[in-house]
């Protein structure tokens, strides 16, 4: 008995499995077709300079209006996405509709859009890039990226060398979730960057523990010696708030100034 209840409970193990690869087929198919229904939206979230209080840009987080599923975050579809091919063309879409948004909307400061660590992997990339700026009328300086550090564990000459093309399109650098992923000073220093973004999860328990105020303090530094800006995630109260400015933090995002909002609230 013993033995087929352990067989039973591989073939549920096996159906569980299934299931999620039928689901996720599904979705790569509904993902192809959500930029032709245009059920994919572009979320707006300030970026503020901590001394002032004045927004320096807006990032711009995808979601996924689904016919049935209401509302999708970018974390239950994005990495699925980047399993397939799917990831090229809806990171086109977000600089396009970026692009379209700088155009047609009047928004005073740059927009910032995340691009994917496997868009490095796809050959026409810059081309597709200069064509949108020149098609929408771009003037440089008013659209920036957003790129992790998992961009450069492929091939750092390559993709130093795309940062540069898109230095010299105008378009600034954030290096994004810093602190999570494999960093380097010397990688630090050869980055075309300007910006760099303290992962949330240090922000988090900044009053509360040491170990992280001491992470945070020491990514300010490391920041301002190289003369680039930082910015502080995910800062949901006054307290991380006040901490942040008392480190000599410049930028900060998070809930405490606005959830990321539609592009209507930001406009007249
Ligand atoms: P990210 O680029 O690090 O974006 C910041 C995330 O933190 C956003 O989640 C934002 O809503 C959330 N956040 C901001 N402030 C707070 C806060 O105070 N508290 C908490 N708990 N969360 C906060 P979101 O919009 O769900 O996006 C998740 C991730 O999905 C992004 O992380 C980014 O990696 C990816 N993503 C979003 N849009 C795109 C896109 O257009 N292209 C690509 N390739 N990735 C995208
Ligand atoms: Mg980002
Ligand atoms: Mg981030
Ligand atoms: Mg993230």
């Amino acid at each position: 008995a013993a033995k087929n209840a352990g067989k039973s409970q591989i073939v549920v193990y096996d159906m569980a499995l299934q299931e999620e690869a039928v689901s996720r087929i599904n979705i790569q198919k509904e993902l192809q077709q959500a930029i032709n229904n245009q059920e994919l939206v572009l979320y707006l979230q300030p970026i503020v300079d901590i001394s002032s209080g004045l927004t320096v840009s807006y990032e711009a987080l995808m979601r996924w209006n689904h016919p049935e599923k209401g509302l999708v975050p970018p974390d239950l579809f994005i990495p699925i996405a980047e399993s397939c091919n799917v990831i090229f063309e809806l990171g086109y879409w977000a600089f396009e509709e970026c692009s379209r948004i700088i155009r047609d909307e009047n928004i005073d400061v740059p927009l910032s859009v995340n691009l994917s660590p496997k868009q490095f992997r796809d050959p026409n990339l810059i081309d597709r890039v200069k064509s949108t700026l020149t098609q929408y009328r771009i003037p440089e300086g008013s659209i920036e990226i957003e790129i992790t550090e998992s961009s450069f564990i492929e091939d750092i000459e390559s993709a130093l060398s795309i940062m540069n093309e898109f230095k010299e399109c105008g378009i600034s650098i954030s290096l994004d979730d810093f602190g999570t992923g494999y960093s380097s000073l010397t990688l630090l220093q050869r980055l075309p960057a300007v910006k760099l973004k303290i992962d949330r999860s240090f922000i988090q328990d900044i009053i509360t523990n040491d170990r992280d105020k001491n992470i945070v303090q020491g990514i300010v530094w490391t920041a301002q010696s190289l003369g680039l800006s930082v910015v502080a995630e995910g800062i949901e109260n006054q307290e991380q708030l006040s901490f942040l400015r008392e480190m000599k933090c410049n930028l900060g995002q998070g809930y405490f100034f606005s959830k990321p909002l539609p592009v209507s609230h930001y406009i007249n």
